[in-house]
């Protein structure tokens, strides 16, 4: 069944907030470093939300995750420091309570006043959170009228805060998962076509089933990145010292027999930069995809592929985007994904492309390229992001349709 099939889920339109207690679930795992927020992106998206529900008269509780706590409560994964973020960035208080269920949050939840917000401190310090476990669910629950999830980027974790509170309250998706679905949804479920992916990074065993459902929803796969090479090995060519995954090679073979009878084309390197060390500014040398010596490593795709690929995408009219072409960290390795990137966000600008990117180093291929603020939809979300291509149903996503 298709996204679009299913039935709808409720957004803050639908939501009946004044004088509420709103559950936010929001997503402030973001990097830090010394108490410091070294990328805002993640709490500049839930604001709007925040605001939104302050503005219609919601009294907000913020619950969230920090880090991965392994046994209850560390300093080390509080989110107290982001109660003062957050509230920097909203221009208002921001309370915080030392636990996010029990005696202390239901006294300063049950004080709050209709546009006031708190945030509650981090929800994997109960080990209910994960085992999404109803005594805990019961817990949050009893802290708000109604439960509204902003945060995609865990919506693959079927855990209290992500799906369990969704069943037991009023639910509804905020603006930073609506918009996060609405573009997802609008690329893979119901896309202008063509439709091209970019599908790079380092290997393809960790994008199987991406792949795999890929070639049978889009009319250009272009395969780049390290797992490009199993790919080329697969079919015979020479790799030399590479990445490559010698034990992937059936696989690959079936990707590509996959996309020929689904009528994908695929588009594979067919000419490569090379050199003799994995670092920054090892000489190198271009060569087509034949003549790889024993000694050299394919570290990015060459001007010829490039070409090609801007080709494609001057054809199509919606793209899907994740993984570099190369090892983008290392220069010069980050020329064919800087050029690339370059040419999707110029079609984009132009209004000719829909450009979507997202999932584990995309994120930070496209802003090294200098697009991060030029496609059309970039996710934060990484493992969510990535199981959404890969066709699965997302646990946190589901929970919120009517
Ligand atoms: P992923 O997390 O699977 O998207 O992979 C991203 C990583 O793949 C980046 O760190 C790149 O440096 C690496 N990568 C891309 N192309 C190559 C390549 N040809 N050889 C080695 N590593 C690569």
């Amino acid at each position: 069944m298709s996204a679009s099939s299913k039935p709808a889920f409720k957004t803050l339109d639908h939501a009946q907030l004044s004088g509420q207690r709103v559950l936010l679930r929001v997503d402030l795992n973001v990097p830090m470093e010394q108490g410091k927020v070294t990328d805002a992106t993640r709490i500049e998206r839930i604001l709007p939300t925040i605001k939104e529900i302050a503005k219609k008269g919601g009294k907000i509780i913020l619950l969230a995750h920090f880090g991965r706590p392994k046994a209850g409560p560390d300093t080390e994964n509080s989110l107290r420091p982001l109660a003062k973020v957050l509230a920097d960035q909203l221009g208002q208080s921001v309370d915080f309570a030392n636990d996010c269920i029990g005696a202390e949050a239901q006294a300063k939840v049950g004080a709050l006043k209709s546009g006031d917000v708190i945030l509650l401190e981090n929800t994997r310090f109960h080990k209910g959170e994960e085992k999404n476990d109803p005594a805990f669910v019961k817990a949050l629950a009893g802290l708000g009228d109604v439960y509204v999830n902003d945060a995609f980027s865990a919506a693959h974790r079927a855990h209290a805060s992500t799906e369990g509170l969704a069943h037991v309250l009023p639910a509804y998706a905020g603006r930073a998962m609506q918009a996060e679905i609405e573009a997802i949804a609008t690329a893979l479920e119901n896309p202008t076509r063509p439709l091209v992916a970019v599908v790079g990074g380092a290997k393809v065993s960790t994008k199987l089933d991406l792949l795999g459902n890929l070639v049978k929803k889009v009319d250009v796969l272009v395969i780049g990145g390290g797992m490009a090479n199993t790919f080329l090995a697969a079919q015979g060519k020479p790799v030399g010292k590479s990445l490559c995954e010698k034990d992937m090679l059936d696989t690959a073979k079936s990707v590509l027999e996959q996309a020929s009878k689904a009528n994908c084309t695929i588009v594979l390197p067919s000419d490569v930069v090379l050199a003799k060390a994995f670092k920054a500014h090892a000489p190198s040398r271009v060569a087509d995809v034949d003549h790889v010596a024993e000694d050299e490593m394919i570290l990015d795709a060459g001007p010829r592929t490039i070409a090609r690929v801007e080709e494609k995408f001057a054809e199509a009219k919606t793209l899907v985007w994740n993984g570099p072409f190369g090892a983008f960290e290392l220069e010069p390795f980050d020329a064919a994904t800087n050029a690339a990137a370059r040419a999707a966000a110029k079609l984009t600008k132009a209004g000719k492309l829909m450009s979507i990117a997202g999932g584990g180093d995309t994120v930070s291929a496209l802003n090294h390229a200098g697009v991060g603020e030029d496609f059309t939809y970039i996710s934060t979300a990484g493992g969510a992001f990535l199981e959404w291509l890969e066709g699965k149903p997302l646990p946190g996503v589901e929970a919120l349709r009517a």
